[in-house]
C-alpha cells in the first residue's frame, strides 16, 4: 500500500469499517486501535466503524473510546473494509480473526519484521517504532485531535520503552514531539501508563526476578511462573507487564527469557536481546514472531522443556555470534 492517499482512498471507499489488533493487546497495540479509531470517526463521518479488541489494562481507560471497544465479535457480519493494526499474523487477531477474512477487503498495518503480510493491503515497516509510528505517517497532521495524539503518544511510549529501546529513531521523537504539541500529556501517560505497578504486580516482580536463573556463562536470563503461583497472587497476564523488562537489564545478560504457564503445561514465552542474538528467528521456530530484539512465542511440554529448547536455540546463535 502506498502511503496516505490509498490509504484515504480506500477509507473513503468503506461504509463499514472493522479494526482490530493483536491478543492480550499490549500499549502500542491499544494506542494504535483507539488512535486510528478516533481519526477515522472523527474525519470520515457517516461511516460505521467498529473496535474489537480483548480487554487492555485498566490504565488505558483513560484513552477517548476505550468504552466503545467490543470485546465480543458478532459472528456473521461482512466488514467492507477490515484492518489489522500491530498484529504479525492473523491468528493473532484472535476472535477478530473470522470477521477479518469475511470482509470484502483488508488492510494489516504493522512494524513486526516476521509480519506475514496476510492482508489484500499490507503496510509493514519493521523499521518503525511502533503500529502508532506508522499510522501517524498514514495521517494527516493537522486531523489529529488530543485524543488521537494521546493514543499514538501512549503507544510509542510503550513499545520504545519510553524512548530508548534501538527502535527509536529520529523520527520517533518527532513525531512524538509533534504529538505534545497536539495535546498528549507526557509525564500523565509516562507515569501512569508505563512504570506505575500496582502492588500485586511488584510483588510478582519481586518473585519472578527471585527465582531467575543464568545460564551460559551468564549470558542468558531466565524466570519461569507456572499456573499454581499464578493462582496463589491471583495474578493474570498483564500482571507480568515489566517482568522482562527488568530481567533484560541484567549485567552482561545477551538474552532474556521469562514465561508464564498459560494452561496446563503450555507457556507462552517473551524473549529480549540486547546484542546479537535474533530472538525473532526463535519465537518464528516455534510458531510465534515479533521484532528481532522482541519476540515471544508459546510452547507445550514442561517448564524444564520449554526452557531447555529455547536455552538451546539461543546457544546455537551465540556459537555462530561469538565462535569458540
Ligand atoms: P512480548 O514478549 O512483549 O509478549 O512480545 C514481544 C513482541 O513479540 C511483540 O511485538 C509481540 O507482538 C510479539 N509476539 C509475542 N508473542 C508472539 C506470538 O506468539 N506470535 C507472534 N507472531 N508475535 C508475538
Ligand atoms: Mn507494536
Amino acid at each position: 500500500m502506498s502511503r496516505m492517499y490509498n490509504f484515504t482512498q480506500l477509507i473513503e471507499n468503506a461504509n463499514s469499517i472493522g479494526i482490530s489488533g493483536h491478543i492480550r493487546p499490549d500499549g502500542d497495540c491499544t494506542g494504535s486501535c483507539l488512535g486510528l479509531f478516533r481519526y477515522l470517526q472523527e474525519n470520515f463521518g457517516q461511516k460505521q466503524i467498529d473496535l474489537y479488541l480483548e480487554p487492555f489494562s485498566e490504565e488505558f481507560n483513560f484513552l477517548a473510546d476505550s468504552q466503545k471497544v467490543k470485546h465480543e465479535v458478532p459472528e456473521k457480519k461482512e466488514y467492507d473494509l477490515y484492518i489489522s493494526l500491530d498484529c504479525g499474523s492473523p491468528d493473532r487477531l484472535g476472535m477478530a480473526e473470522a470477521l477479518f477474512y469475511q470482509a470484502k477487503s483488508t488492510v494489516n498495518i504493522d512494524h513486526h519484521i516476521s509480519n506475514t503480510c496476510f492482508g489484500d493491503f499490507n503496510l509493514v515497516e519493521a523499521f518503525k517504532s511502533s503500529t502508532c509510528e506508522v499510522l501517524f505517517g498514514l495521517m494527516e497532521p493537522e486531523k489529529i485531535s488530543k485524543e488521537t495524539a494521546e493514543a499514538l503518544y501512549l503507544g510509542i511510549v510503550h513499545d520504545t520503552g519510553v524512548f530508548k529501546h534501538s527502535c527509536t529513531g529520529e523520527d520517533t521523537m518527532r513525531i512524538a514531539g509533534k504529538l505534545i504539541s497536539l495535546g498528549a500529556r507526557p509525564e500523565y501517560i509516562i507515569d501512569h501508563t508505563f512504570y506505575e505497578k500496582t502492588y500485586l504486580q511488584n510483588q510478582i516482580l519481586g518473585r519472578c526476578l527471585l527465582e531467575s536463573f543464568l545460564v551460559l556463562e551468564g549470558k542468558v536470563i531466565l524466570s519461569c511462573v507456572d499456573r499454581k503461583t499464578m493462582e496463589f497472587y491471583g495474578a493474570k497476564s498483564l500482571d507480568f507487564d515489566g517482568v522482562i523488562d527488568q530481567l533484560r537489564v541484567t549485567k552482561g545478560v545477551e538474552v532474556a527469557v521469562f514465561a508464564y504457564e498459560t494452561d496446563t503445561q503450555e507457556y507462552k514465552v517473551s524473549m529480549r536481546s540486547n546484542g546479537e542474538v535474533n530472538v525473532s528467528k526463535i519465537a518464528v521456530f516455534f510458531g510465534g514472531g515479533g521484532h528481532v530484539k522482541a519476540a515471544g512465542c508459546t510452547l507445550k511440554g514442561s517448564r524444564h522443556d520449554v526452557m531447555s529448547n529455547i536455552i538451546a536455540h539461543i546457544d546455537n546463535q551465540l556459537k555462530q555470534i561469538l565462535p569458540g
